[in-house]
């Protein structure tokens, strides 16, 4: 089997694996390769790499990046990154010190609110990596406060709820940067999570993101429909962009996805990685191959 999954979560952010326990259930499941791509982190790749090694499984150095977008969330995807760059770092920073920031700020309102959570549950939640939102609902779902992770967010800490606090991120061009100056190829995932308001402002937001160097799409991707999937596809032939696929595996976070499904039967082939692989490191992230 030749198949690989382009967008893998690890207890690194909001996974419920270790970046190690990935890379062993990659190899369960028969892929040849896995990008690690982690929400604004790349603390995990070192051990992932490790991993592949000794495995045998082929670990892509990646990262999502979120972006600032109205109404809905950008990520941009990060794919063969030089994770030793101490400017990917510095500027990871930032967004860890932001992260950290906003927990306590989200568990005050929650307390206020009258629901007994303390900074320190979350924290235990996490297992001692990135701590976030998922973990805040874990709490709230074990607590009985709400009956699922959804009604967490929902009632809660979703972007409309009362317990909201707003999170600092970098533009989109900002995020393209960073990876491409660490050498990577910047992709963007899911786009439906953009809440377009139709194909052609679809297109409007792809042109601006391609002429700052965006070099990818995820088309394939456990939620696009058929018809999401269609588009996509037809918008990244269009702008010349490569097609990614990925599960977005969360591990036990999000129980219902596959690690390399990307759709009911759906898998992604190993000739995108070397296509990435030879947009990657030339500065640009984008070559002539791209086009
Ligand atoms: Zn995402
Ligand atoms: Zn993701």
């Amino acid at each position: 089997m030749d198949s690989v999954d382009l967008h893998v979560h690890s207890t690194a952010s909001d996974g419920s694996l270790t970046p190690r326990q990935v890379v062993a259930e990659a190899k369960a499941q028969g892929l040849r390769a896995l990008a690690l791509t982690d929400h604004d982190t790349i603390d995990g790749l070192a051990e992932a790499l490790t991993a592949g090694c000794a495995l045998g499984v082929e670990v892509i150095p990646g990262i999502e990046i979120s972006a600032h977008h109205e109404p809905g969330s950008m990520h941009i995807l990060g794919y063969f990154l030089d994770h030793g760059s101490p400017q990917l770092e510095a500027q990871l920073r930032i967004l860890k010190q932001a992260r950290a920031d906003r927990n306590p700020q989200i568990v005050a309102k929650l307390q206020k609110m009258g629901l007994a959570i303390t900074l320190a549950e979350v924290q235990q939640a996490s297992g001692g990596g990135q701590v976030g939102r998922p973990h805040i609902a874990q709490v709230l779902v074990r607590k009985g406060y709400v009956a699922t992770f959804q009604e967490a967010f929902e009632r809660y800490i979703g972007n409309h709820g009362p317990a909201y606090v707003s999170k600092f991120r970098f533009p989109p061009q900002e995020a393209i940067a960073m990876i491409r100056a660490a050498g990577g190829v910047a992709g963007l995932a899911h786009p439906f999570t953009l809440e377009y308001s139709s194909s052609g402002h679809l297109r409007q937001i792809l042109t601006q993101l391609v002429s700052w160097g965006l070099a990818a799409l995820e088309v394939y991707y456990p939620e696009h429909t058929p018809e999401n999937q269609e588009l996509y596809r037809h918008l990244a032939q269009e702008f010349g962009l490569l097609m990614t696929g990925g599960s977005d595996y969360h591990g036990a976070i999000k129980p219902e996805i596959r690690l390399g499904q990307v759709g009911p039967g759906q898998t992604v082939g190993y000739e995108i990685v070397e296509k990435l692989k030879a947009l990657a490191g030339r500065g640009e992230g984008r070559g002539e191959e791209g086009r």
